[in-house]
């Protein structure tokens, strides 16, 4: 069966599997992509910082799931760093490639930020030829929740906010409960995305 690019995610919670679909938007890829990145769950690399876990689905347009495919993810460390950028190594990158459901699951640290932008990550998906870049954002409640704990406390709030960024999207907001750090136990809050940003084609 040929299948067709389309311009954009969808966004599929897990136990919604079969029902309708919602197309996630794309966002520029940026020029802090790196290719040569470890294939791994973890891309935390003992780095302090809220655990963030992310399982993304990705699925054609008819909402199947699409198995194999290459997903990327980055973002900065706690203190705004892109390793392989102004950092050395390889922190907070990696790619896997989606299970036999669709899906590729992620564990990582809530991003920093850096000056000019405000928190985001960065997310790349590859079918073949096909690319999709897209970018997730974080409710500035969220933001003040995690930027209180250390190590992120030192640098205070972003000096950009979501609606000072030129690329940021309300749609790619991803608000509801997933985002909120609930405390696993004292100092060790989680912020959780069981929601995907699968990828349509
Ligand atoms: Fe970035």
């Amino acid at each position: 069966m040929k299948r067709r690019a389309l311009l954009g995610l969808f966004l599929a919670l897990p136990l919604a599997r079969g029902q309708a679909c919602t197309p996630t938007p794309a966002l520029t890829q940026g020029p802090y992509y790196l290719r040569d990145v470890p294939e791994r769950e973890d891309l935390r690399e003992g780095l302090p910082g809220v655990p963030l876990r992310l399982r993304l689905r990705v699925q054609d347009r008819a909402c199947r799931p699409l198995v194999g495919v290459r997903v990327d993810l980055w973002h900065t460390d706690a203190l705004g760093r892109y390793s392989g950028i102004n950092a050395p190594g390889t922190f907070c990158r990696g790619f896997r490639r989606t299970d036999a459901e669709g899906q590729a699951a992620f564990l990582t640290l809530f991003p920093g930020w850096y000056p000019s932008r405000t928190p985001h990550l960065h997310l790349r998906v590859e079918a073949g030829a096909q690319v999709f870049a897209t970018q997730l954002f974080f409710p500035e409640e969220v933001q003040r929740q995690v930027y209180a704990l250390p190590p992120y406390r030192e640098r205070g709030m972003p000096r950009v906010g979501n609606r000072q960024d030129g690329l940021f999207r309300a749609d790619l907001l991803r608000p509801g409960p997933w985002w909120r750090p609930t405390p696993s136990r004292p100092g060790k809050p989680w912020a959780r995305c069981p929601g995907g940003f699968p990828r349509g084609f």
